[in-house]
């Protein structure tokens, strides 16, 4: 995959109504972009499956929808006022801006891959003597390379530990790190830029009240957990999930919908006794890794990365990446937020937000670990891993989206052979079966080739052919998405196959959470 793909992915997504740019006819807005029909039923089939995974599958996770506006003190205490901030860079050349810490961590894993480049070498020259082991430790180019980039990863972590900008240029002249569009380390100062958007609360000028676009769900969760701890009569460990928009002034918005300045998040927090938060973090970073894995999609795409550069509430992070068409790159995050949330609020608010532990008869400020992951992103994900444009036997292509057939968008298509004869009819009938259940497409237009590729083109798993013999006998041809096989079913049969390929509650009891 390339940035060619992207492209092809992005306009694939335009003509066949998952994605528009926002506000196309006047220039558009940049990164942000609305769902089309297949969009919005794709993304909230993905929500879907998050959300009844998490609070359906656990008894002791709970759901919330709290509201995007929050008072201002809220993210005094979160510490996004003052540490929500990025560091940018311009290059004077290209004029283009960027982050200067994911120019440097992009230079580390260039770092890295020379290394693996090395590995791929020696095997062939080794071939089965070869010993990966010793040679990550003995090979004197190896070892070179391993210390720059230690060296490198110690000189970033205290500069950001330290806000020492300086330095954080610094780092960027000395390993000659060069802008991608110009090709030439002409930069500027490293500056730090706050993300989050303000609005006013209120009519006048003299009562309006500052507010933020809430830049991320969790502290909705943290404000009310207290609450839902009581009326939802939970004990600790438990969880409370959401979904919902948050915003980000992204300083580099420019891969589609994988940064975007208005998204939407899906957070579970999860509330523990103080002490057992690393236990908590390896368990809940092996059942999200199970919760992607389960939709089928190829384990070699996804990889854990653990955070060298800690955000100012966690005590571990770790981020799920997937390999998106420009690389691995984060998809979910799973932090140890340590209760730093819970006591600063409980500091700025005056109020008593303890949890009272019956079984050790005494309060305490929980613990918190943190599951969140970006609803856009994994449609990204999702739709960049199922497009494909592939060569039949006979010479020509086809573009098919293999998205999992449980969170695709239309589960069936429902297509009269002909425009005539009662087929039509009996068609309608047959999908009025199953309208109430699953979402469909009736298409009577144009050669049935023509109608399965644009059924294949959004990602539809099942199409049904209604023809001559199916008045006759109450049989349709039912045609597989990605085999293209075709077979000749009892009405009845359809309804007992879909429910076994394509209900979500199979995938769900799979996760067997
Ligand atoms: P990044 O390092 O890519 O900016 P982050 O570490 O700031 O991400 P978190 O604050 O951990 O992200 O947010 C949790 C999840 O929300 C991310 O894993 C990602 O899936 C999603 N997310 C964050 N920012 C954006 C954005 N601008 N557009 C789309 N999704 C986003």
């Amino acid at each position: 995959m390339d940035n060619d793909s992207l492209k092809k992915i992005i306009s694939h997504s335009k003509e066949y109504g998952f994605i528009f740019p926002s506000s196309e006819i006047y220039e558009g807005l940049n990164a942000i972009y609305d769902y089309a029909h297949n969009g919005a039923l794709l993304k909230n089939n993905i929500r879907e499956y998050w959300w009844r995974s998490m609070v359906q599958l656990n008894e002791n996770i709970v759901g919330i929808d709290s509201a995007i506006f929050m008072h201002p003190k809220t993210w005094a205490a979160s510490g996004h006022v003052d540490a929500f901030n990025d560091p940018l860079i311009d290059n004077k050349d290209s004029k283009k801006r960027y982050r200067a810490d994911v120019l440097i961590e992009e230079f580390i894993e260039k770092l890295k891959s020379k290394i693996q480049k090395e590995v791929q070498k020696a095997e062939k020259r080794f071939k089965e003597k070869f010993d990966k082991v010793q040679f990550l430790n003995t090979s004197p180019k190896i070892l070179e390379i391993t210390n720059q980039i230690n060296e490198l990863k110690s000189r970033m972590i205290s500069a950001f530990e330290k806000d020492d900008l300086v330095e954080v240029k610094k780092i960027i002249d000395d390993m000659e790190i060069k802008c991608p569009i110009s090709g030439t380390c002409n930069w500027t100062e490293v500056r730090q830029f706050n993300l989050m958007f303000s609005t006013k609360l209120g009519a006048s000028e003299e009562s309006s009240m500052d507010l933020y676009l809430r830049p991320e769900t969790a502290q909705g969760i943290f404000l009310n957990y207290l609450n839902v701890q009581k009326t939802s009569r939970m004990k600790i460990p438990f969880g409370i999930a959401q979904t919902g928009k948050a915003f980000r002034n992204e300083i580099v918005a420019r891969q589609f919908i994988f940064r975007m300045r208005e998204f939407e998040q899906m957070e579970m927090q999860f509330f523990i006794k103080p002490g057992t938060q690393e236990n908590w973090f390896n368990h809940w970073k092996d059942k999200r890794l199970s919760w992607h894995l389960n939709l089928g999609i190829d384990p070699s795409l996804f990889r854990y990365h653990d955070h060298d550069k800690l955000a100012h509430y966690a005590d571990a992070a770790c981020d799920i990446e997937f390999n998106f068409p420009f690389g691995f790159k984060e998809l979910e995050g799973i932090h140890s937020r340590t209760d730093f949330d819970l006591k600063s609020h409980e500091e700025l608010s005056g109020k008593k937000i303890q949890y009272f532990d019956p079984e050790l008869d005494k309060n305490y400020t929980p613990y918190v670990l943190e599951t969140s992951i970006g609803l856009d992103r994994m449609f990204l994900a999702i739709i960049s891993n199922s497009f494909k444009v592939e060569t039949l036997e006979d010479g020509s292509t086809r573009n098919v989206m293999s998205i999992p057939k449980q969170i695709a968008p239309n589960k069936l298509a429902v297509l009269p052979l002909l425009k005539k004869d009662g087929l039509p009819e009996y068609a309608r009938k047959v999908m009025n079966e199953f309208s109430h259940k699953i979402n469909l497409v009736y298409d009577e237009k144009d050669a049935i080739g023509r109608r399965y590729r644009r059924q294949d083109a959004i990602g539809t798993p099942y199409c049904i052919t209604i023809d001559h013999d199916s008045l006759k006998n109450e049989t349709v041809t039912i045609r597989d998405r990605d085999s293209m096989k075709q077979d000749r079913v009892k009405i009845e049969e359809v309804k007992k196959f879909l429910n076994s390929k394509i209900d979500i509650s199979i995938w769900l009891k799979k996760l067997s959470w």
